[in-house]
């Protein structure tokens, strides 16, 4: 394994990234013993350490949970300011100044996509991408030229093995899981083809709107934010081969293979939503056309799978908050369950809940009580509660680039493969339909409806 990094440096440490989800991972990997370095944040905005240090306490006492003094104290005492302009020579100075104790830092781009070339220039200028690890943020550009030349960029400063793009659904233990599962145990793989599986559907639903951030998503929408993304991960994880060995590389080469498999998205099979009164959000142009809803159906043509729907749907405002795959196996046929009344038997259904309340359900039929052979649908359990605390996404991702492991985060030609796939739905200059928060997306058109329902 590679050396672990002797500090960490938080670029936009004053924004929402850093606020929401690097301060709690910092936390959390304080309490496990696993920090114990330097941790730098970058801004233009005149904070001095004191200022870091009280946000950082701020941030972890509106967590709700008590905070551990001792570890506190000693985190608090490892943060420091460095206040500059990204295109500021002398911003990389000082950083370099105050990196020069440390053989490995990971320098964190948690700053708008406009930045970043700057910032690698930066740190290029004054020797420390030489022997610096960089982490950056999804969506990883906006469309397949521009992730290309994010890629050079960054080539260009970092060696290929110390660049982490981000993903964190890989991140996710739920959604590492889905490997395991798939390839631990033996009785789904014989099942896992297109000659048992129907359909498969994917969904990701916030039961919230842009959350105050609508300047920066209204330049993004759906596609971009999730599908491109987090969707064909999962995608890929639930429908690729098994990888020949246990490290990074061998992982992402068959994402690489199913991900070249899919065909390009069909737009007339694709449904864009828009809920109604986004456009009155500050932040938001008032003739937006960009979607806050996405369904689709995406085709795999490879033995596998060809013939087997994949339908992925992402929104915001739904009536709930979920991230689900559900896998519809084939059903069965009439035989003896034909009393003429009796409906036909139900599809069994295996469902791999990825979100907070993460776990597995299978759905089987059984005999109904009463005296005739009809079936129900009945869940054999949920064990989600037995598998106990699971690290948080972030808190693994800073973890797993600090030790230089790359196993979860994507590769550059992935990257591609993925804008290869959403490329025909992401320039579109009609409006998406309007549906009404709090509903599944736009009333009544095909590929809103017929989904299995969300667990709740
Ligand atoms: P913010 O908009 O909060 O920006 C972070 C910081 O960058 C700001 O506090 C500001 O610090 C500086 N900054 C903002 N705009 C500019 C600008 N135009 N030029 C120079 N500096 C600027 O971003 P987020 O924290 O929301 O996101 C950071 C990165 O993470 C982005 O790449 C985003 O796409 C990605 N991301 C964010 C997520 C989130 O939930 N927030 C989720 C997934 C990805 P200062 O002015 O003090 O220098």
């Amino acid at each position: 394994m590679d050396v672990r990094a002797e500090a960490v440096v938080l670029f936009g440490a004053t924004g929402d990234l850093v606020r929401k989800k690097l301060i709690p991972a910092i936390y959390q990997l304080a309490l496990a013993g696993r920090l114990g370095m330097p941790v730098i944040g970058v801004a233009r905005s005149d904070w001095d350490d004191d200022r870091l240090r009280s946000h950082a306490r701020d941030v972890l006492s509106a967590g709700g949970r008590p905070l551990d003094g001792p570890v506190f104290d000693e985190l608090s005492e490892s943060l420091s300011m460095v206040v500059g302009e990204y295109s500021d020579p002398e911003t990389y100075k000082v950083l370099a100044d105050r990196l020069s104790g440390s053989a490995r830092p990971v320098f964190y781009l948690a700053i708008p996509p406009s930045v970043f070339q700057d910032v690698v220039a930066g740190l290029a200028a004054v020797g420390l991408a030489e022997r610096g690890r960089v982490i950056v943020e999804k969506p990883f550009g906006r469309d397949r030229a521009s992730a290309r030349a994010l890629n050079n960029c960054l080539a260009a400063a970092f060696d290929q093995p110390d660049i982490f793009r981000i993903d964190h659904y890989l991140e996710k233990e739920s959604v590492e899981g889905l490997l395991v599962f798939r390839f631990v145990n033996t009785i789904l793989e014989p099942l896992w083809n297109r000659n048992y599986i129907a359909s498969v559907q994917i969904t990701m639903a916030e039961a919230f709107g842009t959350e105050g951030r609508a300047g920066f998503y209204d330049g993004v929408g759906a596609v971009r934010d999730v599908l491109q993304n987090h969707l064909l991960q999962v995608v890929a994880l639930l429908a690729m081969e098994p990888p020949i060995a246990d490290d990074a590389d061998a992982y992402r080469d068959e994402e690489l293979k199913v991900l070249r498999q899919i065909q390009p998205i069909d737009a007339a099979r694709t449904v864009r939503g828009q809920y109604v009164g986004y456009l009155d959000e500050p932040g938001v142009a008032g003739d937006s056309t960009t979607e806050t809803f996405v369904s689709t159906e995406l085709a795999i043509e490879s033995w596998r799978w060809a013939g087997v729907p994949f339908y992925v749907r992402t929104g915001k405002c739904m009536p709930a908050g979920a991230t689900e795959a559900v896998i519809e196996l084939r059903r069965p046929p009439r035989l003896l369950f034909t009393g003429h009344d009796a409906a036909l038997p139900e599809a069994n259904l295996i469902r791999f809940r990825l979100g907070q309340d993460d776990g597995l359900t299978m759905t089987l039929q059984a005999k109904a009580p009463g005296v005739r052979t009809i079936t129900q649908s009945v869940d054999p359990g949920d064990f989600a509660a037995a598998l106990g605390h699971r690290q948080e996404a972030y808190e693994r991702l800073l973890d797993d680039a600090m030790d230089g492991r790359r196993h979860r985060f994507a590769r550059e030609d992935t990257i591609e493969e993925e804008w290869r796939i959403v490329e025909p739905i992401l320039d579109h200059t009609r409006r998406p339909s309007p549906y009404y928060k709090g509903t599944w997306g736009p009333a009544g058109e095909f590929l809103t409806d017929g989904w299995h329902p969300v667990s709740l």
